[in-house]
């Protein structure tokens, strides 16, 4: 049989951490808490992008609540060599939070500096709640203390690509969570 793109992809992949079956899993356990915890609300469901579009495409299936959905593109400067802690909005909001519930989507939490940040820019526009949900988390890594709400799954300190998630804009349509085998890098 021909071999497809996707399969090509997926041979750098030297090890699937976390498989369709358990990203369904997740977002399934977390679509059901969320809904729960938001019971009565109408909720806005914020995606920073471009890592989180995938888990937000799926996860807001699985809320039962009224919702509006958005997006927001930041870009973060800080590393654990120079940590400035620097995050820049590169694409923000079109519709208001004022006085909103927000759920925040996103990828992977790493050290946590862009969802430190998001979590004070959304308390200072006014909004009444702001929770986080998260595919993976890192923890190992973390600089900045956040408060996140829905955890996917916990993973190592390894550089991860699938599902949205990139290395150098590849990778985003394998349907799974795995990390690189080091000639790519060094390629
Ligand atoms: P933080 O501000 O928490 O350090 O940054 C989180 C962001 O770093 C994620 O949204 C993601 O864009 C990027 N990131 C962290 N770990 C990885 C990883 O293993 N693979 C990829 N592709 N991006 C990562």
């Amino acid at each position: 049989m021909e071999k497809t793109h996707v399969d090509s992809i997926a041979q750098d992949v030297g090890e699937v951490l976390i498989s369709k079956e358990e990203i369904q899993a997740a977002v399934e356990r977390i679509g059901k808490q969320v809904t729960e915890d938001f019971k009565g609300e109408h909720l806005i469901v914020i995606g920073i992008l471009k890592g989180a579009f995938a888990f937000m495409a799926d996860l807001i299936q699985a809320i039962d609540l009224p919702m509006e959905i958005d997006f927001m593109d930041v870009s973060s400067y800080g590393t654990s060599t120079t940590s400035s802690g620097e995050v820049r909005i590169l694409k923000d909001l079109s519709i208001t939070v004022e006085g909103k519930s927000v759920l925040i989507v996103e990828d992977i939490v790493d050290t946590g500096l862009t969802l430190s940040y998001l979590t004070k820019v959304m308390e200072s526009r006014g909004v009444k709640k702001v929770a986080i949900a998260t595919l993976l988390t890192k923890p190992s890594r973390r600089e900045r203390a956040v408060d996140v709400d829905y955890i996917g799954y916990e993973v190592e300190d390894k550089f991860v690509v699938g599902y949205g998630i990139d290395y150098a804009e590849e990778y985003r349509n394998l349907p799974f969570v795995g990390v690189l085998k080091p000639e790519i890098y060094e390629k």
